[in-house]
């Protein structure tokens, strides 16, 4: 039986349906698992992707020639059934479930699987196992130091820290991946502490998001300048791009913080030179890898997208058929905007984004 994804140039491509997922060249027919750029590039003649990413998809794309698919319903492409099903990421992101002949694959996209695959994330609906024979798994952090801790923890982190810069009177800027990141931090937080402004970039995704029907805290557009007496306590919402930048310098004296997965990293906070840093992050830990890839029941599976290595070997010591597939994929990004500066010192060589991670593609190919 030949393979339902295989490899190509352009990207993950279904030979039987002809059609690619998330491919990085332009394509005829495209199946995206969710709007972050690294998966959903411009240029495809038609696009696919679930329902609740239609918004955020335009917000990025512009016009496009989008077909819209509700979690769980099926196309047939070419004779391969087609279903999109939850993946905890990112509002709208899903995994591809494909089944030809008898034999079902799943492309996860990215995903994040808390224990007991529950909804920690208040704006997307939380991942949801699909059964496979053959599972491609993302593996951004697929090394066993990262564990995440319950999202409600990092909440009260991010609260404490926002409440006591207020009440010394300073700002408290936050930087965070505009897309993703950002709302769920917004759903996070305790919005009474006080004002809470957004850099234009987080600003466009929040209203994109609000038109899909997710409820965000009121939010306040921070390009105009920010009164004196609203900035002593307000919590600023920026792309990474923005640290040290003018734009970041008009909230005076302000407290600065990191949240991304990377934080967990020792050093990363320094290198990224901010005041602190929270392990927030929209992918899988290293345990909720294990978890999704078990729930899938599937005895093949190939790792993406990240630290594959370790977790190939991990896998293939339990038995199971276990590979990897040396895609273009970024880090934990959330837009070409983000994606240059969002990595916490990958000039400086350091674990940022995949390309900066020990493991490259060229050593972790099975
Ligand atoms: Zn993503
Ligand atoms: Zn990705």
């Amino acid at each position: 039986m030949s393979d339902l994804v295989v490899l190509r140039p352009e990207g993950l491509y279904c030979p039987a349906g002809d059609f690619h997922i998330d491919p990085w060249r332009p394509v005829e027919r495209a199946v995206i698992t969710h709007a972050h750029s690294d998966h959903a590039r411009a240029g495809h003649r038609h696009y696919l992707a679930a329902s609740p990413s239609a918004h955020v998809l335009r917000a990025r794309l512009g016009e496009i020639r989008l077909q819209t698919l509700d979690y769980g319903a099926a196309l047939d492409i070419g004779g391969v059934r087609v279903s999109l099903h939850p993946a905890g990421h990112v509002l709208g992101s899903a995994q591809v479930r494909l089944a030809h002949r008898g034999t079902v694959w799943v492309v996860s996209g990215d995903y994040k699987a808390a224990p007991g695959f529950a909804a920690e994330d208040a704006t997307c609906a939380p991942f949801e196992p699909v059964r496979c024979d053959a599972f491609i798994s993302e593996s951004t952090f697929g090394l066993p130091v990262y564990r995440w801790q319950p999202q409600a923890r990092i909440a009260d982190e991010i609260n404490a820290w926002w409440a006591g810069n207020a009440d010394a009177g300073r700002a408290s800027i936050l930087y965070a991946y505009s897309f993703g990141k950002a709302q769920r931090i917004l759903a996070m937080i305790d919005a009474r502490i006080g004002p809470v402004y957004c850099h234009g970039a987080t600003e466009a995704v929040n209203a994109a998001y609000r038109a899909s029907g997710v409820a965000l805290p009121p939010t306040l557009p921070a390009g105009a300048g920010v009164a004196a007496d609203d900035r002593r306590r307000a919590l600023v919402l920026a792309p990474p791009a923005a640290q040290g930048s003018a734009w970041a310098r008009r909230f005076g004296e302000a407290a600065d913080a990191f949240a991304s997965g990377w934080m967990q990293l020792r050093g990363a906070r320094r290198r990224q030179g901010v005041d602190r840093g929270f392990v927030l992050s929209d992918h899988a830990d290293w345990p909720g890898l294990e978890r999704a890839i078990a729930a899938s029941g599937a005895s093949r599976v190939i790792l993406t997208h990240g630290q594959v290595a370790v977790m190939v070997r991990h896998l293939a010591a339990q038995g199971l058929d276990a590979q990897a597939f040396a895609t273009e994929f970024a880090g934990e990004a959330g837009s070409a905007a983000d994606a240059g500066a969002a990595a916490p010192g990958a000039a400086a060589g350091a674990p940022g984004a995949e390309v900066a991670a020990p493991a490259s593609p060229a050593a972790t190919a099975a």
